[in-house]
């Protein structure tokens, strides 16, 4: 081998190290664009994350706070002599936008409400007429509540809300009735 050709190899050598080299580089670079894309995407999911957590946070503080039973009470009925209008009563801390229904062993019957209620007012929701002595049909009675049309307040959940888009209410609550029936007339 004369010493062009040895010259001619080492070049070759030289040339063929430094394209390794700058393969390795090269996939070295991509693997930590990858790593840091990817460490990019967690963060991000973990920033979603928190935000949810943080938005189901606010949507449970802002559940309006009935108590667990509702207590029915009887009046006198103003026209049917010996029936009692049953009626509860509840009052929530902010104003929402409210739909309330009896509950019956079959089926459900609206009950009559203002669309909104406001702030710290008692509402009456009258639920059936009994006479004396008979307990009532109605086992629970099942509130949809939405924040507010006025947009005071809001809940940070998603795609929030009214009646049309969320027929079922963006809170749901459920709750039983407590009656005692008043004594009925005596028998004579
Ligand atoms: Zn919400």
């Amino acid at each position: 081998m004369s010493v062009t050709d040895v010259l001619t190899v080492l070049i070759a050598l030289a040339a063929l190290g430094v394209s390794i080299r700058s393969m390795i580089v090269s996939s070295r670079s991509a693997d930590s664009a990858a790593a840091s894309a990817e460490a990019a995407k967690e963060s991000a999911s973990e920033a979603g994350t928190m935000r949810r957590i943080e938005s189901d946070r606010r949507h449970e503080e802002l559940v309006p706070v009935l108590p667990a039973v509702l207590q029915a009470t009887p009046e006198p009925h103003p026209r049917l002599k010996g029936q009692f209008s049953v009626f509860v009563e509840f009052t929530v801390e902010r104003d929402y936008q409210v739909r309330a229904w009896a509950v019956y062993e079959q089926g459900e019957s609206p009950l009559s409400l203002p669309d909104v209620v406001a702030a710290g007012s008692t509402q009456r929701l009258y639920i059936e007429t009994r006479n004396a002595d008979e307990g009532l049909h109605a086992r629970e009675v099942r509130f949809a509540f939405w924040p507010a049309p006025d947009h005071s307040w809001g809940c940070a959940c998603p795609g929030v809300t009214g009646p049309a888009e969320e027929p079922e209410g963006h809170w749901t609550i459920r709750r039983s009735l407590s009656y005692t029936p008043p004594p009925g007339a005596p028998m004579w």
